[in-house]
């Protein structure tokens, strides 16, 4: 199907884009990627009146490591440029692999971060990194600025605390110290579709204790879930595979997937365990491997 008919502009700076957004209100669309936004368009699930085109806004197009471990990643950064990054890939294992299971190259080349955050997909891998890495989000509009945490952004299925006449500008992610380990573990059907179930995971093991736990599962119901109470768990433990097990399956309590025609809720639960085990027993051996 052809998209229905609407009007389109294509700022050249942030506050050009402020400005229509502004005018425009709830009938218009940001553009970024429109590797999400564009289908809709053609099944006609979104009707916008008006689509405000940011791809050309240079100022929100970078990737920055800082040496804090703070990794500052513009709105309109893509997928691939993530991906190529060979700091980050050896800083922080669980993002390259995370985002190298996004589609397929072609997606991945137009794609942005911003975009993906925006669009909210519970079944996106880019929402369950941002509770993973505490994210905070930069967002603007006319009438100002704010800064939400992850936990804040992502409200329900695709849906985020952004205003019609507000843009996502930049997320931050404070990164994990380098002794821990980071890893992103997922399964879907086939290469290049989204995935039935995903987590990624950090440990920080000292001294054969672990000192830092994190989880984060996605395809785990209307929104990306962050496993606190299984994290709590491994704090202060031996990283034994039973205590990794036990954590993964409290996974199980936390998250609340969706039957799709990928199969029932259960099964889904089941995988979310189990790519849960396998994150953390990925990521035990990367803060234990750094350590010898
Ligand atoms: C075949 C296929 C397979 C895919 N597989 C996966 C997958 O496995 N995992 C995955 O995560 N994604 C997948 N995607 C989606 C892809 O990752 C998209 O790139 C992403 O979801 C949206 O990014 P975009 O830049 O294309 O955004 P767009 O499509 O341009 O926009 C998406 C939404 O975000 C809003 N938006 C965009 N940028 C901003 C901004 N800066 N501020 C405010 N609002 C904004 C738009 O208004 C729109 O509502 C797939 C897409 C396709 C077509």
């Amino acid at each position: 199907m052809k998209p229905p008919p609407f009007a389109y502009s294509r700022p050249q700076t942030i506050d050009e884009a402020l400005e229509t957004l502004h005018e425009i209100g709830d009938e218009g669309k940001v553009l970024a990627g429109g590797q999400s936004l564009i289908p809709l368009l053609a099944f006609r699930l979104a009707r916008p009146s008006h689509l405000t085109d940011i791809s050309r806004i240079k100022d929100l197009d970078y990737v920055e490591l800082g040496d804090d471990g703070v990794l500052s990643i513009g709105a309109l950064a893509t997928h691939r440029r993530i991906e190529t990054h060979k700091a980050l890939q050896a800083r922080c294992p669980a993002i390259n692999e995370a985002v190298s299971q996004i589609g397929h190259v072609a997606i991945r080349n137009r794609g942005t971060v911003g975009g993906s955050m925006a669009h909210a997909d519970p079944a996106a891998e880019w929402p369950a990194l941002a509770l993973l890495f505490d994210a905070r989000f930069h967002l603007q509009s006319r009438s100002g600025q704010r800064t939400v945490s992850a936990k804040e952004m992502f409200v329900s299925y695709m849906t985020t605390v952004l205003a019609a006449d507000e843009l996502l500008l930049a997320v931050k992610m404070q990164l994990p110290p380098s002794g821990a380990g980071t890893a992103f573990v997922e399964v879907s059907r086939r290469h290049g579709d989204f995935a039935m179930a995903g987590a990624g995971s950090v440990l920080n093991v000292e001294d054969g204790v672990v000192s830092e736990a994190r989880i984060s599962v996605m395809s785990a119901g209307l929104t990306a879930v962050r496993g606190l109470e299984a994290e709590q768990l491994l704090i202060g433990e031996e990283p034994t595979d039973e205590h990794l097990q036990r954590a993964a399956d409290h996974i199980e309590s936390a998250i609340e997937p969706m039957e799709d025609v990928h199969g029932p809720a259960d099964y889904k639960r089941h995988l979310a365990t189990v790519v849960t085990l396998r994150s953390l027993q990925k990521a035990r051996s990367r803060s234990m491997g750094a350590k010898t």
